[in-house]
């Protein structure tokens, strides 16, 4: 019975969120998700990460061409571009929800700890990120690992290809950063010189490194093998053969976001 109201409530076009006080668990969560064939639309998982909730925030329904995923809160423009996409096209878009801030915070034992959530998807990545951030434990580790897994299923369940989306700032960190200071992770970079190096596509299939490249994006393919195992979205599929498109756009440039969101949804579409 229990079972059955709440299925009832997931199973609610408009419902707003999926409380952890009906799911005693994360875990019983996943099993509900991966279970039955649900809709979503505009709703919350509350994901219990220690003695914490972190929101997992859904957007639109699955689609068997794309998902995209924003990792950073505090990267607004990426967030508001990639919402626009589904309202007008239609596919899934989740994103990590907690402060607003970059980094997510949860206590275990009463011991605080921090990670950047595009630093945990392999286990080198989680160590470097929760020493870099502050404290560490093997249990606080594994608590992060259950995390990141929990979401790479959401990520690699119906879809055949990641986009994520991120923003940067001015002058910072650009496609150019590979000539130099990322040299060793990438294989092949395109500048077109009449583009802002601050908006590139990052991606870890050749194939797409070619068709951006085509329509005269500046984009930077990963070197899978040699890349500096950082424990990120693009580390984690480029050793795992996921296709993963990111759309990296400099923080404020909405319209340039949204375009080049909309140039890979519909390359995808087209196969
Ligand atoms: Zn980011």
């Amino acid at each position: 019975m229990f079972l059955f109201i709440l299925l009832y409530i997931l199973s609610f076009p408009y419902s707003d969120e999926v409380s952890s006080n009906n799911l005693k668990n994360s875990d019983f969560t996943d099993d509900i998700i991966n279970d039955c064939d649900i809709i979503y639309w505009d709703s919350v998982i509350r994901y219990n990460l220690g003695n914490d909730i972190i929101e997992i925030r859904i957007n639109g329904k699955s689609s068997d061409k794309y998902i995209l995923i924003n990792l950073h809160e505090n990267e607004v423009t990426s967030i508001n571009a990639a919402k626009e996409i589904i309202d007008n096209f239609g596919g899934y878009f989740i994103y990590i929800s907690q402060s607003g801030e970059r980094n997510i915070k949860f206590t275990l034992d009463s011991i605080p700890y921090a990670f950047d959530p595009n630093r945990i998807f392999t286990r080198e990545g989680i160590k470097k990120t929760m020493h870099n951030l502050g404290n560490f434990s093997l249990e606080a580790e594994n608590e992060v690992f259950k995390f990141a897994n929990y979401l790479l299923d959401f990520l690699t369940k119906d879809s055949v290809c990641i986009i994520a989306v991120h923003n940067n700032y001015d002058g910072n960190y650009s496609a150019k950063s590979y000539y130099r200071k990322n040299k060793q992770d990438a294989k092949r970079v395109y500048i077109n010189p009449s583009e802002d190096v601050d908006d590139f596509f990052f991606v870890v299939q050749e194939r797409d490194f070619d068709f951006f490249k085509s329509q005269g994006y500046n984009v930077v393919l990963q070197d899978n093998e040699n890349v500096n195992d950082d424990g990120s979205l693009s580390v984690y599929c480029g050793k795992n053969n996921i296709r993963y498109i990111n759309v990296e756009v400099q923080e404020g440039k909405l319209q340039t976001q949204y375009k080049m969101i909309l140039s890979a949804i519909n390359y995808l579409s087209e196969k």
